[in-house]
This record gives C-alpha cells, structure tokens and sequence, in this order.
C-alpha cells in the first residue's frame, strides 16, 4: 500500500504550506494538538530540513508524532534507498532529525529475524529510541518474540503494520490481525497494528476483541500485552468509511487506544494529502458521533462515542508513547 500511495502522491505533492484543497469532511477542532503516529523515512533522498518539516507539520495543526527510521537492509522493498542502511547509522539518523524536532519521537525499524535484534533493542534504550516499528516479512512473528520481550523490558512500545502488505515478497498472509494473537505471550508488551488490518477489518475486531477479552493480569499476575489501534490508512477509497464505523460500531470499547496516523514521509510531508486525510478521517469520526449522540445507532451495545476524536488525534498517542498529557505537565 505505501509505495503506491506514496508514488502518486509524489507527482501530486503540492507548494509547501498548501492548505486549499478542501474535500468532503472537515479539519479538526483548533484546540485539538493532532499527532501523527505513523511517519517514515523512505530513505529514497534528503530528508527536509528540521524548519521545512516543523512548518508543513504545523500547517496541518500537527504538532508531534513518532517518525521511524529507515527501513533494516534485510527486508526486502520496492524502493530504492540511497541512504546509510546499517543498523547503527539508520538509528543515529532518526536520533538526529528527532533533535531538532520538538514532539516527535525517534522509531526504529526492527527486524526481529536478526541474530542481534535483542542486541538491538536495548542499545536502541539505550540511546533515546522511543519505540520500534516492524513490518513482518516471510515469517511468524510468534517465532521471534525475544526481540519484543526486551521491548516489554524496556517499555518501549512496538508498531506494527498490520494487513495486505505491498512489498514484493508474498507476506500478507503472515501480517493477518489473527497472526498478532500469539503476542499475548509477551507480558507487558505495548503494540499498535496499523491499516485497521485491511482487507481483513473483521478479522482485526476479532482480534482487537481476543486482547479485550483478556485484558488486564495474567494468571502468572503479570499484565496482558496491550493492543493500539492505528488508524493509518491501508484501507482505501470507499472502505475507509466503513472500516472505521466497523471499528467504532462493533462495540469494543476502542476508543481510548485508537491513534491517528498518515504515512508520510520526512522526505516530502505532503501538505495536501496529510489534510485531505484529515479533512476525511475527522468528516467520518463526527458522524458516528453525530449518529451515536442522535441515536441512529443502536446505543445499547456501545460504549460512549460522544468524543472519539481527540483521544485518537491527541490523548491516546501520550499514553501509547508513556508521555504525560500537557495538562498533567502543566
Ligand atoms: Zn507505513
């Protein structure tokens, strides 16, 4: 899903600061500080400059978020990267952009098949990573899950993708939502699965369910993995409406672990696409709130839906990343 969206968006990346292009939906609330969980570094040429980067940002109303770090050399995309992929550098990169940019945290790009991956984990602790991102290739996460015992460890939270995967290699089956079942194996662990699972977004309620129904303390009295919902899209044109009513309708209580993401890159924070997916997502958002406040939907089996949006712009990114609110800072 990635490089085709983002090969499209690139012939129609916009002037800087672009803030016309206006669509269905709507922009979010001002007091609203919208952060975006899901940037990458594509790696295919310079990353803008920290001042570009803040200001595109800002034009969105963003104003944090987690960026992560190039993709490992051993997995295998339809990019080309013209930047360092050793492990080491691809961290000091992310470390170094983060610097200069207040509010966002710096993410690294795991592979847990690695023989060092644990090695990997606690140096990445050690040296101000915030959290790790995978994407799983042609293998089991269930195989390889020291890597993410050390993240539980460290408290360093995990973001997977999760669904179709449009690398070259045939590995969709191996990011099915039911595939991150067996992370209840790891105490502690706190994870996001991205794209809402698509295509598989009854199967992923299915699987945001298995976590629901086993949250809290194991029987060994340690606590359950914690599963995030990010709202990355993945789900494309007319499901993107109906994944997200599926993921607030069914009845789970979702609200307070959804988080908002976009998919962009460093590379070229694309002005007009990061609104339009905001304008979007916020349009769909309001209306099940609308729906659920003026019963049009059957309430008896739902949670509160009267405010899903800030917890899934705002709130729910700080206590995915263990960050306190502003408010509690203040
Ligand atoms: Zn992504």
């Amino acid at each position: 899903m990635e490089p085709t969206k983002h090969n499209f968006l690139h012939d129609a990346a916009p002037a800087k600061g672009d803030r016309e292009r206006t669509i269905h939906g709507r922009m979010p609330d001002k007091a609203v500080k919208i952060h975006d969980c899901h940037m990458h570094t594509w790696g295919t040429g310079k990353p803008l400059s920290a001042a570009e980067f803040i200001d595109r940002t800002s034009s969105c109303g963003v104003v944090g978020g987690n960026i992560f770090s190039v993709h490992p050399a051993t997995r295998s995309v339809q990019r080309t990267v013209v930047v360092d992929q050793h492990n080491g550098a691809r961290m000091d990169a992310v470390l170094a952009f983060t610097a200069q940019t207040p509010g966002f945290l710096p993410f690294y790009y795991l592979n847990p098949t690695e023989k060092d991956a644990v090695k990997q984990v606690e140096d990445a602790k050690k040296c101000g990573i915030r959290g790790f991102k995978i994407i799983i290739g042609m293998y089991h996460i269930g195989d390889y899950l020291d890597p993410l015992r050390a993240a539980a460890e460290a408290n360093l939270p995990v973001m997977f993708h999760c669904g179709m995967c449009s690398d070259p290699d045939p590995a969709s089956q191996y990011n099915r939502p039911v595939e991150f079942e067996t992370l209840l194996a790891v105490p502690g662990l706190k994870f996001s699965l991205a794209h809402l699972g698509w295509p598989w977004y009854d199967e992923f309620m299915g699987t945001v369910a298995k976590f629901h129904f086993n949250q809290g303390r194991r029987i060994d009295g340690k606590p359950v993995a914690k599963l995030y919902i990010d709202l990355t899209p993945g789900t494309p044109g007319i499901y993107r409406r109906e994944a997200l009513r599926h993921l607030y309708l069914t009845g789970y209580p979702v609200t307070e672990i959804t988080m908002w993401g976009n998919d962009l890159g460093i590379e070229n924070y694309e002005t007009q696409y990061a609104r339009w997916h905001l304008e979007r997502d916020v349009g769909i958002l309001s209306e099940i709130e609308d729906d659920y406040r003026n019963e049009r939907v059957d309430r008896r089996w739902l949670p509160d839906l009267t405010d899903i949006q800030t917890p899934a712009l705002q709130k729910a990114w700080y206590d995915f990343v263990g960050e306190p609110m502003p408010k509690d800072r203040d």
